[in-house]
């Protein structure tokens, strides 16, 4: 009996991969003979390669993703030195569409597209000794409704130890052309009762951490009221639900189930990515700025929803300046995170169109970033790169939310947020492994110092970011200013948060 393995390298180890688990659920009578075996970023691939081979799998299937192409790319090669009998098949976004600029020449078949069924279809063939000739094949989109669902095949450590990934839809209606999921315009829906009768099995089970993969959550309202019906019933029970949301599609019916969720139960990503309706047009994004002020502006003051919005850099016609004022706007509009991307070119996508007009020249390697275009030199991008890092630390940490107010009181956020990563960056030429300790004397000296602000202020301030977390020691940076003025410990969600350094 030919064995049969199912893998990927997921980017975190709490991520789960819901795709090996729906090819699974669909391998019919070969299931028996078919594991997952999971592995993440931070594993070495020889290590990978060696959990493999000790199966002794003679067909081993890889979903590949823009974060783990270079490693599965050495992880096929490996595996091909040392069994090179083993069938090795691809899937997954980064092989569905062509160019492929990682070489994968070495692997046996590629399946293109959605491969619940194909994987199974393809390894009878090879089981039965009639495999295809063809390398690639390509594959249409399976029913959604005819597929054998997945959700059993979390396992309890699963639930117990990482985020499950859930789906009621694929595709997207719109076609914001950075972005694969405006390939797929059509939505296709799963069996909403199926799969609600699944979750209720896995809630069951204990599952508290659900993140929707749906691209547009808040598209079909009688789905999206139906899903937070079942969530709201969990009454005080404490859990976490991931949803991806459009910005300007907020009707009332579910504003009003949206209030209801409890503090820090509902996670809400709102893809923003420009505010300048020049460049929303050039990458064909819907942008209605009315309805996207109101929306966040209700999500901020009126629900406890975490909110999470993106933005881009290096788009099609986007300058620094447009940039900034994209966030100047955000940070206006709310007090939530804001994720800063660089612009990707992926395969398949149509932002490619716009290469010659505005002189967008990519990486070939993944993440495939934007390294320059017409209005960001090269250097630009580089230092937006920081920018986001450094953002990333200071300001989505919420770490030092008082004490950053400093920074741009009355003023453009962007512009002095850029005049102190430029010049954290002179000290450290790095942003990684800084210290909470060394980011906060950073922050405290390009105030006093560079900003001209009066130490005791910045200290007052700093004080109140720091020690809202009971026993935390006092900086060294801060000492001198204890005694001046002694600022009561408090809880908040703003403590500091490990997790982001
Ligand atoms: S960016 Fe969002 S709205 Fe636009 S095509 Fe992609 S998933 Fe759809």
């Amino acid at each position: 009996m030919k064995k049969i393995i199912l893998t990927t390298l997921n980017s975190r180890y709490t991520h789960s991969a819901i795709g090996l688990r729906y090819i699974y659920a669909n391998m019919q009578e070969l299931q028996a003979q078919t594991e997952i075996v999971e592995f993440s970023i931070n594993d070495a691939v020889q290590t990978i390669a060696e959990k493999i081979v000790l199966h002794n799998p003679s067909i081993v299937g890889i979903g590949v993703y823009i974060w783990n192409a270079l490693e599965v790319a050495e992880l096929v090669h490996i595996l091909k030195k040392i069994a090179p009998d083993m069938t090795i098949v691809l899937g997954g976004p980064e092989v569905t569409h062509l160019p492929y600029r990682v070489p994968f020449d070495e692997v046996d078949y590629i399946v293109q597209g959605e491969g619940d069924e194909a994987f199974y279809a393809l390894c009878k063939r090879i089981v039965e000794q009639n495999p295809p000739k063809e390398k690639i094949i390509p594959m249409g989109m399976p029913q959604l409704k005819a597929l054998q669902l997945p959700y059993k095949y979390y396992t309890d450590h699963d639930i117990k130890n990482r985020y499950i990934y859930v789906e009621v839809s694929r595709g997207c209606p719109f076609e914001c052309e950075f972005c694969l999921s405006s390939m797929d315009e059509r939505v296709r829906a799963f069996d909403l009762d199926a799969v609600l009768e699944e979750f209720e099995k896995l809630w069951q089970r204990g599952a508290r951490n659900f993140k929707f993969v749906d691209r547009t959550f808040n598209l079909n309202m009688k789905t999206a009221n139906k899903i937070l019906d079942f969530f709201l019933a969990k009454g005080d029970e404490e859990y976490f639900v991931h949803f991806e949301v459009i910005p300007d599609h907020f009707p009332r019916s579910l504003r009003e189930k949206i209030q209801r969720f409890a503090h820090g139960a509902l996670q809400l990503e709102i893809g923003i990515q420009t505010l300048n309706p020049t460049v929303a047009h050039n990458i064909s994004r819907v942008l209605n700025m009315e309805k996207l002020q109101d929306n966040i502006t209700f999500l901020e003051t009126q629900t406890h929803a975490h909110i999470h919005l993106d933005l881009i850099v290096g788009l099609p016609g986007e300058s620094l300046e447009s940039f900034g004022a994209n966030l100047d706007a955000l940070v206006a509009l709310s007090s939530c995170e804001i994720q800063i991307g660089i612009l990707k070119k992926l395969s398949g996508t149509h932002i490619e169109r716009h290469d010659k007009e505005y002189a967008m020249v990519y990486s070939d390697k993944p993440p495939y970033d934007i390294l320059q275009n017409r209005d960001l030199s090269f250097l630009d991008i580089q230092i937006m790169k920081r920018f986001a890092r450094f953002w990333d630390l200071y300001y989505n940490s919420g770490n030092f939310k008082r004490s950053m107010k400093l920074l741009y009181e009355g003023e453009s956020v962007y512009e002095n947020f850029y005049a102190l990563s430029m010049w954290i960056y002179e000290q450290t030429q790095s942003t990684w492994k800084i210290s909470l300790e060394r980011l906060g004397s950073f922050l405290f000296e390009y105030l006093t110092t560079q900003k001209g602000l009066a130490p005791q202020k910045v200290a007052d301030a700093m004080f109140e970011d720091m020690l809202k977390i009971k026993g935390r020691a006092t900086p060294n940076y801060l000492k001198p200013y204890v005694k001046e003025k002694k600022v009561e410990a408090k809880e908040g969600r703003s403590g500091f948060n490990k997790r982001q350094l």
